[in-house]
């Protein structure tokens, strides 16, 4: 077993525990389906990177920009026939009515696909259309109706589904409670994991985590650690994902002259996230790579994960 590390360890004793533990932590990547025009070298590069790591999973996002699922699929494709990651597929409700998600639960098991995140998705601007799923729990019954009509296809390994979940709390729910009494719902219908939405602080992190497992959440909560590069930057993807950013961070970020050294900042204070997270007792580690390699590797170095 390995040890306990103190809070206050010094660095290179959390970089040697952080290596040590990588052996059981899960590591996870997030990419995004590239547009039409992408630089196919830099995707290809992107994919030769990621899979340096032998990541436990490669989890591919859907949304509008990327056709919802066409896009995705066509990524999945590109990075099964060219890697030996297995892929895992952002689902959201907003992407078509039940039977077309129905069918596209299908052509992704039938392209290998066996892990899904089910998720509502960003309300649409008047409200989610009429007789789609209002809600990711929903989509759970679906994806598990969908693989007890096809059982006999599963005999290797039945399909993983993740959900989404806040350790600062989503912004359309009442309190801390709902969110927990989601997750407990999500959990019983069939969920096996759940993925954080992005966060600053790993004390938000860890107070989540407790609270969750009082209440009686027993899947593994991912933290998603995303790269802080620039205080622009985090406050548009704070911003999309209803979020403020702490005033300590921006002040942090805001003290440096050049953008080279707000970027030096932020990726340390990123690193010192996803140390803490380890800390409290995250199963894994989910990196938002934004489709940039050389941030990713720069973070995985500085926590002690190595190619
Ligand atoms: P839900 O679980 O439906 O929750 C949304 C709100 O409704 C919450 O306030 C919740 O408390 C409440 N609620 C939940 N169930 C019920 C119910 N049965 N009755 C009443 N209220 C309920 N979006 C995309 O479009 N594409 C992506 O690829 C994508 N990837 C993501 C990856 C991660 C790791 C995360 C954290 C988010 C991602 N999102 C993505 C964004 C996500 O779709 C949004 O956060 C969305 O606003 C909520 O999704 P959800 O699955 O948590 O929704």
């Amino acid at each position: 077993m390995t040890p306990r590390l103190s809070a206050s360890a010094p660095l290179d004793q959390i970089n040697e525990w952080t290596a040590r533990v990588r052996q059981r932590t899960a590591l996870s990547f997030e990419v995004i389906p590239p547009r039409n025009d992408a630089d196919a070298s830099k995707i290809s590069e992107l994919l030769a990177v990621l899979q340096s790591y032998h990541p436990d999973y490669i989890a591919v996002t859907s949304s509008q920009r990327s056709g919802w699922l066409r896009g995705t699929a066509a990524f999945i494709e590109q990075i099964s026939r060219t890697t030996s990651m297995r892929p895992l597929v952002h689902l959201a409700c907003t992407a078509g009515n039940p039977g077309e998600l129905r069918e596209w639960v299908d052509v992704l098991v039938d392209s290998g696909v066996r892990g899904f995140l089910a998720l509502r998705g960003d309300l649409p601007k008047g409200g989610m259309p009429v007789g789609y799923l209002q809600h990711a729990d929903e989509l759970i019954r679906l994806i598990r109706r969908r693989e007890a009509a096809q059982a006999a296809r599963f005999a290797a390994g039945n399909l993983a589904v993740g959900v989404a979940c806040y350790p600062n709390g989503h912004a359309e729910s009442a309190n801390a409670d709902e969110d927990i009494d989601v997750l407990l719902t999500k959990q019983r219908l069939g969920a096996n994991f759940a993925i954080t939405q992005l966060f600053f602080d790993p004390e938000d992190y860890a107070r989540f985590y407790q609270r969750a497992r009082l209440a009686g959440v027993r899947i593994p909560l991912i933290p998603g650690i995303m790269p802080m590069t620039s205080v622009a930057r985090l406050e548009r993807m704070a911003g999309l994902s209803g979020l403020d950013v702490p005033p300590k961070v921006r002040a942090a970020l805001a003290a440096a002259k050049t953008p080279e050294e707000e970027q030096e900042i932020g990726m340390e204070l990123t690193a010192e996230l996803a140390r803490g997270v380890l800390r409290a007792g995250a199963e894994g580690l989910h990196i938002y790579t934004h489709n940039n390699p050389a941030i990713t590797q720069d973070l995985l170095s500085r926590i002690g994960v190595n190619r």
